[in-house]
């Protein structure tokens, strides 16, 4: 079935009570042990598992095409659970210019534990060939990158991945599921940040990791997923799952009316450059038609002619977009990225990341139109 019928259906439970609709949430911690005292019945406790944390890790590896998934309580505690997977001592290779909150817990908390990590410029393949080891156990991609927009080529890295024995992960966050499935280039895992466009309504935090097939290190995976206990509520689980039943729709159209925003903002003499690899003049637009199905998501970042100072007037004076952090959701969003991340960014000073959301392309064009005539 095509992703829209899957993403309405593919997490229907089959025995929900009173033939309900929809999945009633459930919020015990605890489930009655059957006489034989032996748990067949699925659930035991709360932290092992729970039928709305179920469904939803079902729906996902079913929307990605992985065979299983992993929910956690944020796209971060996730990201962290593939780094916690590996053995101290081995090395992983991540894009310079990833989310940054990726890299800092990598440099700040993974390295601390015995990791070692190289930062390359994903996009140069002969950097990355260069930068394996021995030792290199992972290779980590984020493709289209936040808050850069750029591309890298999911094949042509997991095959150096394949080379060197390392296993590959995806950072599918920004283009979700509904248009891009790095499984179909070959890479051993994908993760999400579900706050963003999968839940889709800025109102439930978590995330997944989602494993192309069953493998030690998926295993791992789920041993500290419920060792640890990082895992989402159940009202976190049933509000994503929600969102999931609109995101096909929601991911669509919001792409679409980013793409005519960024050609609005590429062509306005007061915007040096714009980011949205949909773009037809953008450095990897080859790449991510070839790797992005039907779209090309709906954030995208501009650098405003002029100074940090003159970035921040120009999203000072947006009346319809909100100034706040986040992406994905129905409402758009605009955010300084400079000014939240660490000094030693890549990410430029007069650069402004936009979340395109469901509002209409002309009230938001009129809105930006108005910031930058000033
Ligand atoms: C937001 C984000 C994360 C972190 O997710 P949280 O749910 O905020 O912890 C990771 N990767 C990308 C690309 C993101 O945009």
């Amino acid at each position: 079935m095509d992703i829209e019928s899957r993403a309405v259906h593919a997490a229907k439970s089959e025995r929900a009570p009173f033939g309900a609709i929809v999945d009633p949430l459930v919020m015990s911690t605890t489930f009655e042990c059957p006489s034989s005292s032996d748990y067949e019945s699925r659930y035991s406790y709360s932290r092992l598992g729970n039928p709305n944390r179920a469904a939803l890790e079902q729906i996902i590896a079913n929307l990605e095409g992985g065979s299983h998934s992993f929910a956690f309580a944020s796209g971060s505690a996730a990201a962290s659970v593939m780094f916690q997977a590996l053995n101290p001592g081995d090395h992983v290779i991540a894009p310079r210019d990833s989310y940054y909150g990726v890299r800092a817990i990598l440099e700040q908390i993974f390295v601390r534990w015995g990791l070692s990590v190289t930062f390359v410029d994903m996009l140069d393949l002969v950097a990355v060939k260069h930068a394996v080891r021995p030792s290199t156990r992972m290779i980590w991609m984020e493709t289209p990158s936040n808050p850069l927009l750029r591309v890298s080529n999911i094949g042509e890295i997991c095959e150096i991945a394949r080379k060197s024995n390392a296993v590959t992960v995806v950072d599918n966050t920004v283009a979700t599921p509904v248009l891009q499935n790095p499984f179909v280039f070959g890479c051993d895992f994908v993760v999400h940040s579900t706050t963003k466009g999968i839940a889709g309504h800025s109102d439930a935090t978590a995330g997944i990791v989602v494993a192309r097939s069953q493998t030690d290190l998926s295993e791992r995976v789920s041993l500290i997923q419920t060792k640890c206990g990082a895992v989402p509520s159940p009202f976190d689980c049933w509000l994503t799952l929600r969102g999931i039943r609109t995101m096909p729709i929601r991911m669509r159209s919001g792409s679409q009316t980013a793409l005519a925003i960024a050609r609005f903002l590429a062509e306005h003499p007061r915007v040096e450059v714009c980011h949205y690899p949909g773009l037809e003049n953008y450095p990897q637009h080859a790449l991510a038609k070839y790797q992005m199905i039907g779209g090309f998501g709906a954030l995208l970042s501009f650098q405003v002619a002029g100074d940090k100072k003159t970035a921040i007037a120009v999203k000072n004076r947006l009346q319809l977009i909100t100034r706040a952090t986040s992406l994905g959701g129905v409402e758009s969003l605009i955010e300084h990225r400079a000014s939240v991340e660490p000094a030693g960014t890549q990410t430029p000073e007069n650069l402004l990341r936009l979340s395109v959301g469901l509002e209409s392309l002309d009230d938001l064009r009129a809105d930006l139109e108005s910031a930058l005539a000033e």
